[in-house]
């Protein structure tokens, strides 16, 4: 894969797959913003592991739920690289709860991040990108947005929110040489999974045909695909990386 000179936006890649992602963005030769909520130790790590691949990088925090911090950041990735060609919808949260205890705030915070964050980074780039005649945008699902998931009512319908948006916006965009594409990782070794008791991760694994959790960089390298050339005519397509999981 080559991406020398494209300009790519991943946000939450301070840690886990996102930081995964940016660091195989870079490695194939591309400019990488690198957008965080927090964790501004975690991000400049990250922007590290990028920087030593000789590309340009810019570390830039913003929550994705806040449209006016999306637009802060937004113009500045666009003022330092000059063009946003890559953009990865990967910052995600969880709050899981059984929906009979499930809060209203515990439902909202999650769509927040997970679905109204893509939707407000998807709309304003693409306006860049449709100026450009040129983009590549990727939002991370969930093998749970597909399937569903006791305790994740919340988190189940922003991950299948997100391939509905990806399946609207690509019909949308694929005219201006814009492509919006979905991954759906199954069970990935992260934070996001470090929380899970034992019991209920052995219980997961009986149920993935690899018999393995997956790693964030096995989500990179589909991620890293779907922003090159090679995936030009691939579009509004939700690929799972989730060792047989969803099968
Ligand atoms: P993670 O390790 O918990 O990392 C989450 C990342 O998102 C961090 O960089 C965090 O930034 C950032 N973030 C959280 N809220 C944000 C906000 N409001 N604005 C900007 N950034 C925010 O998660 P992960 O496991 O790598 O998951 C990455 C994506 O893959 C998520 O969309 C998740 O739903 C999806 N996914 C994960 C799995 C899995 O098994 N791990 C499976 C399927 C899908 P800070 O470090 O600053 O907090």
């Amino acid at each position: 894969m080559d991406l020398t000179g494209k300009g790519a936006l991943v946000t939450g890649a301070s840690r886990g797959i996102g930081r995964a992602i940016a660091v195989a963005l870079a490695k194939a030769g591309a400019d990488v913003a690198i957008n965080y909520a927090g964790n501004e130790e975690a991000a400049k790590k990250t922007e590290e592991l990028c920087a030593a691949y000789g590309v340009n990088t810019l570390v830039i925090k913003a929550d994705v739920a806040n449209a006016e911090e999306c637009k802060t950041m937004i113009d500045c990735v666009k003022e330092h690289f000059g063009k946003i060609d890559i953009l990865v919808n990967n910052a995600g949260i969880t709050k899981d709860k059984l929906m009979l205890g499930m809060t209203e705030a515990d439902f909202m915070d999650v769509i927040n991040t997970n679905l109204k964050g893509s939707f407000l980074c998807m709309q304003m780039v693409s306006k860049l990108m449709i100026k450009q005649r040129y983009g590549r945008i990727i939002n991370l699902s969930s093998v749970v947005g597909l399937h569903g998931n006791a305790g994740q009512v919340n988190y189940a319908a922003s991950k299948a929110g997100v391939i509905g948006m990806t399946k609207s916006a690509a019909k949308e965009l694929a005219s201006r040489n814009i492509t919006v594409n979905a991954v759906a990782p199954g069970m990935i070794e992260t934070d996001m999974t470090a929380v899970i008791s034992e019991k209920a991760k052995e219980a997961m694994l009986g149920s993935i045909p690899a018999a393995r959790a997956g790693k964030p960089e096995e989500i990179a390298d589909a991620v890293a695909f779907l922003a090159s050339d090679r995936a030009a005519y691939i579009t509004g397509q939700v690929i799972s990386v989730d060792g047989g999981m969803g099968i």
